[in-house]
């Protein structure tokens, strides 16, 4: 088992160390895990509480890094510690993030894509923020789905990310496409581009410990990933070193009865398949 999605305190929302999270990991029998803090906060729309969302860069150089070589070596005995970042797609102001990603790719074994933030007419807002969850009623469900989507659609076009993070996080407070037919077949077209730009994508229990009970992406999104072969890693978004491997062993049947019979691991960008036991 592996757990590829893993923050800590440096992200200002999350707590405990990163030893703490290693230890959490090797108690979970885990093989491998990856941490995947977010993006540092200045490349991030100051529009957003981002401070609250996000380490510094200069976290990111003097703490970060270090501390996940440090940890590398302490534990080469007992487990695989993958570096990672959750790193955003912001279009309109995405060179930066872009110069970012040319810059640290080197240093990282995968980066997370995610879409946490959209600017709808001229509202930049967090759309898993509880504090902006009165927008999908101002601007309309549907409406932020289609952005959303696009979003989601040019990130996966830039060819910088590795693995699509959290794919139907607006889904986070309940709110859902009207149009069901609509929503699918978005979803396939963009789970093929997925596949053209050889991305892979998350099985998230992160879900699971909020409002919509459920992991993302829910479950006809996975069988179509599965149909198409597109490489999936396992993940719990902790937030907490308790909430390491989050409900796993139910999250592995439950990859197994859709048909999964192989997680992919990411090692400098590289993919392996490894089976599941
Ligand atoms: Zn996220
Ligand atoms: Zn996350």
């Amino acid at each position: 088992m592996f757990d590829y999605h893993i923050h800590t305190k440096y992200c200002n929302h999350a707590v405990g160390t990163m030893e703490e999270y290693v230890q959490a990991a090797i108690d979970k029998n885990l093989s491998e895990m990856g941490f995947a803090c977010h993006m540092p906060f200045e490349l991030m729309p100051s529009e957003v509480p981002r401070e609250e969302y996000a380490m510094s860069l200069h976290t990111l150089n003097s703490t970060y890094f270090p501390e996940i070589e440090r940890l590398q070596q302490k534990y080469k005995h007992q487990i695989t510690i993958k570096t990672g970042l959750e790193i955003d797609y912001c279009q309109w102001i995405q060179q930066p993030i872009d110069e970012f990603i040319d810059k640290y790719s080197h240093r990282l074994d995968y980066i997370l894509g995610s879409v946490h933030i959209l600017k709808s007419n001229d509202i930049v807002w967090g759309i898993d923020d509880h504090r902006f969850s009165h927008i999908f009623n101002e601007i309309g469900v549907d409406v932020v789905y289609q952005q959303y989507i696009n979003a989601l659609e040019n990130l996966v076009k830039s060819g910088k990310y590795t693995i699509l993070a959290h794919l139907d996080l607006p889904k986070k407070y309940g709110f859902h496409p009207t149009n069901r037919t609509w929503y699918l077949n978005r979803i396939e077209l963009l789970l093929d581009l997925i596949n053209d730009n050889h991305m892979g994508i998350e099985c998230s229990t992160g879900g699971l410990r909020k409002h919509i009970g459920e992991i993302y992406p829910e479950e006809q999104i996975i069988k179509i990933a599965i149909q198409k072969g597109i490489p999936l890693i396992t993940s719990s978004d902790a937030h907490n070193p308790n909430e390491v491997a989050y409900n796993f062993p139910e999250l592995y049947s439950y990859l197994k009865r859709l048909g999964l019979t192989h997680l992919t691991s990411y090692n400098a960008k590289k993919k392996s398949l490894i089976e599941i036991s």
